[in-house]
């Protein structure tokens, strides 16, 4: 039951790709998921695959070199990568948020330059906001862009970057302006594979989401043209990133979701089978009702979630509604997951049933795309 992916928006154009999409994750991922979490990052070529396949900037327009979509298909995308066990896998972060960034505050030179190439998996996007002394409080960035004539001369690290051993196109958050504080933050492209003094440091051990590649990124007198600044002017970061993060918010709602619907599916088959003191695990009304609890929050969570993709969708999803969809999403499938864990006995705990894997993935959801206490901030600054 939890692999039925029916959420109210969806339609034929939708139901096609998101069948080809499962299969590519499927076809492409999954055979090597175990694979790619010991190695700690996935294999180039996936993304080459992935853009011919026609699923990298599915959203943006064909003009750009894009399938044309919308947010719907990059909800369709989230939902197929998460049920193929494709978690690790940072293509919601590339299509959903770096070049979303690009298409909108992009020059017509700048999309024409980038956009094609995020299309076709040559170019693989991250963004860099978070340094070692600062996440929450990104006003306190200290990646300096000096202006030097043409040229901005970047300095500083950056950390817990994902896509960073992979990404060659790094949206990168610096001060233009030190003594401006927010008023002086702006987004810089930068094209690694075109510049000097750029280095990537540790691919970093983590708790789960292994195949992920999140890392240090340093810059040291790194140069890039002014014509790489994202908007008319310096000193914009700010307003941008704050338009954007909602975006990403619901991004990671839907992959909780998803999170959610595969553990529940894996959970119920498990307990179906396996049996103890002579019946099923199922049979035993603790497990009935861990899972119906679950399931009703899953329903809950879907619901919600339609609401906030169909609000999206029409450009009227506010910054508080999607924190509350981020934070209610992840803290639900970190218990959800936890229970259903719990009901496997102690094959949940091993990596090589499907739970301990979404289980493991899951915690990050409440710490990343601005904590769970942040969105505490943000929802009590409405009322
Ligand atoms: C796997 C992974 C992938 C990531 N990917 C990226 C990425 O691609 N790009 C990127 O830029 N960053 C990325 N991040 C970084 C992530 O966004 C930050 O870790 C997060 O924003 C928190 O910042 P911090 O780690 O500095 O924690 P801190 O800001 O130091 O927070 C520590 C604790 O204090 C709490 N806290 C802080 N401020 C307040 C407050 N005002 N009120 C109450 N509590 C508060 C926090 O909620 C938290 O519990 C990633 C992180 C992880 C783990």
């Amino acid at each position: 039951m939890g692999h039925d992916f029916n959420p109210r928006w969806m339609t034929e154009d939708l139901r096609i790709f998101h069948d080809a999409a499962l299969k590519f994750f499927e076809r492409e991922c999954a055979p090597h998921a175990r694979r790619w979490d010991e190695q700690g990052v996935v294999d180039r070529e996936v993304w080459t695959r992935a853009g011919e396949a026609g699923l990298l900037c599915a959203s943006m327009p064909e003009e750009y070199g894009g399938a044309g979509g919308d947010f719907a298909h990059e909800a369709v995308l989230i939902d197929a990568r998460m049920k193929a066990g494709a978690g690790h896998f940072g293509i919601s972060l590339h299509n959903g948020i770096v070049a979303p960034y690009i298409l909108h505050y992009g020059s017509e030179e700048q999309k024409r330059r980038w956009l094609p190439r995020l299309a076709s998996g040559e170019l693989v996007g991250a963004i860099a906001m978070t340094e070692p002394g600062t996440g929450s409080d990104l006003q306190g960035v200290r990646t300096s862009a000096r202006l030097d004539g043409n040229h901005y001369v970047l300095n500083g690290s950056k950390t817990f970057i994902t896509n960073g051993q992979t990404a060659n196109l790094i949206i990168l958050v610096a001060k233009t302006d030190p003594a401006a504080g927010a008023k002086g933050t702006s987004l810089i492209v930068v094209e690694t594979d075109a510049v000097d003094g750029f280095r990537r440091g540790r691919n970093l051990d983590k708790i789960g989401l292994k195949g992920q590649d999140t890392s240090e990124l340093f810059f040291d007198d790194v140069r890039v043209p002014t014509a790489n600044l994202l908007g008319p002017q310096p000193g914009l970061g700010f307003v941008q990133l704050m338009q954007q993060l909602p975006q990403e918010r619901l991004i990671i709602a839907l992959e909780a979701l998803a999170g959610i619907e595969a553990g529940i599916a894996a959970t119920l088959d498990y307990v179906k089978q396996r049996k103890a003191f002579g019946q099923r695990i199922m049979d035993f009304q603790n497990t009935r009702f861990t899972l119906a609890q679950a399931v009703t929050e899953m329903r809950v969570g879907r619901a919600f979630c339609d609401d906030c993709t169909e609000r999206h969708l029409k450009g009227e999803l506010d910054a508080a509604t999607a924190a509350m969809a981020k934070l209610w999403l992840t803290e639900r499938q970190c218990a959800i997951l936890d229970d259903c864990l719990q009901l496997h006995g102690g094959y949940g705990y091993m990596n090589e049933y499907p739970i301990a894997r979404l289980w493991a993935d899951a915690r990050v959801g409440k710490i990343y795309g601005g904590t769970n206490e942040i969105m505490k901030e943000l929802i009590g600054r409405t009322l």
